[in-house]
């Protein structure tokens, strides 16, 4: 463990600046804390990915994603949060205060809030990349489905999500379909069968993703697949394309210290959503959420560590 070169002891870092990192900045810093704010590869986290967010409270006509997570940023700094690109490569709960190990420094703290999201993942097929976002291919139905009203559209994957996120779309889509590289699905019985008869969702088995592809104006046209079995290509024609192959908490640099489940979820104690077992150590927001994945409820999970770490703080760390 490389000695620490600075020699203040932080009162609490905020790792992340999504939804849950940047909520916990705000109540940190307005309880005069004096937060440090590590912001990481994707500041604003997964929501500056979304155009329009149509379901946080208290936005009538939606609200830009980016622009949501820069106005909660101002307002964090406007009660004395700081904030640092970094990242943070290992970790040392294992004495006090507690250690951040960044590339270039080491950071001592005496509580930490770990809000660093779980990222998609993706196919990698060509086209995806290039049509993310309100071109035509998302992550999440929750946040997007609304927008393909009438359209037809298709979710890849073959989990609980990807049949959730099917059967979602069903509101809003004229059609949806369910590609899947096997031909049986992954996901519960229950969500699967759901899935299978409803008549909006057409099957599409044994299928892997090639290439998306898109008008000239940038806009999604229609997924080309390849049959794994007969390995002929056909193109579905599709307006949006849900991928939902699964999410990667952004754990690891954490893992070894702290509790995570087989899917490298953290795993918080004590009937908590946000305490782990490490006194004064707090977790909030996707990386500790694979269920709700909502922006209103990682803000909720960020508000929940700040005030642990609050109250921590004052009974324990003078
Ligand atoms: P998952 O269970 O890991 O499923 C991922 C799916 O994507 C699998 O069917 C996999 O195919 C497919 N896939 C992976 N890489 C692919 C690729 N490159 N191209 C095409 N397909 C690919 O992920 P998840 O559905 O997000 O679920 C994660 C966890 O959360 C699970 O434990 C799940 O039960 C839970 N969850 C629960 C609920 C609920 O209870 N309501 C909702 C969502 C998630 P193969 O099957 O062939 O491997």
């Amino acid at each position: 463990m490389p000695e620490p070169s600075h020699p203040d002891v932080e009162n609490i870092v905020i790792i992340g600046t999504g939804c849950a990192g940047l909520t916990a900045a705000v109540y940190a810093a307005r309880a005069s804390l004096n937060p440090l704010i590590l912001e990481g590869p994707l500041p604003g986290g997964q929501l500056t990915t979304t155009s329009e967010v149509e379901n946080y409270p208290g936005f009538p006509e939606g609200v830009d994603g980016f622009q949501l997570m820069d106005n909660t940023r101002k307002q964090a700094t406007k009660f004395g949060a700081r904030f640092e690109q970094a990242f943070v490569a290992s970790v040392d709960f294992s004495s006090t205060p507690r250690k951040l190990v960044l590339a270039e420094r080491t950071i001592l703290a005496k509580s930490v809030i770990i809000a660093t999201g779980a990222s998609p993942r993706m196919t990698g097929i060509p086209g995806e990349k290039e049509l993310y976002g309100g071109k035509g291919v998302t992550t999440c139905a929750t946040c997007d489905g609304a927008f393909y009203r009438n359209m037809d559209v298709a979710v890849i994957g073959g989990g609980d999500s990807a049949a959730e996120e099917a059967l979602f779309l069903t509101r809003f889509a004229s059609k949806v379909y369910f590609v899947h590289r096997r031909d049986t699905l992954r996901a519960s019985r229950i969500m699967a069968d759901r899935a299978m008869s409803h008549p909006k969702i057409q099957m599409v088995w044994n299928s892997i993703p090639v290439e998306v592809q898109g008008t000239d104006e940038g806009a999604v046209s229609g997924l080309k697949i390849r049959n794994v079995k007969t390995g002929s290509a056909s193109v579905l024609p599709i307006r949006g394309l849900f991928v939902a192959i699964g999410h990667v908490p952004n754990t690891a640099p954490f893992a070894s210290a702290l509790d995570v489940d087989a899917n490298g979820y953290f795993l918080p104690v004590n009937g908590s959503q946000v305490r782990t077992k490490i006194p004064g150590i707090y977790v909030a927001g996707d990386c500790a959420d694979h269920v709700y994945r909502q922006a209103v409820t990682a803000a909720g999970m960020g508000c929940q560590a700040a005030i642990e770490a609050e109250r921590w703080l004052a009974e324990h760390a003078g």
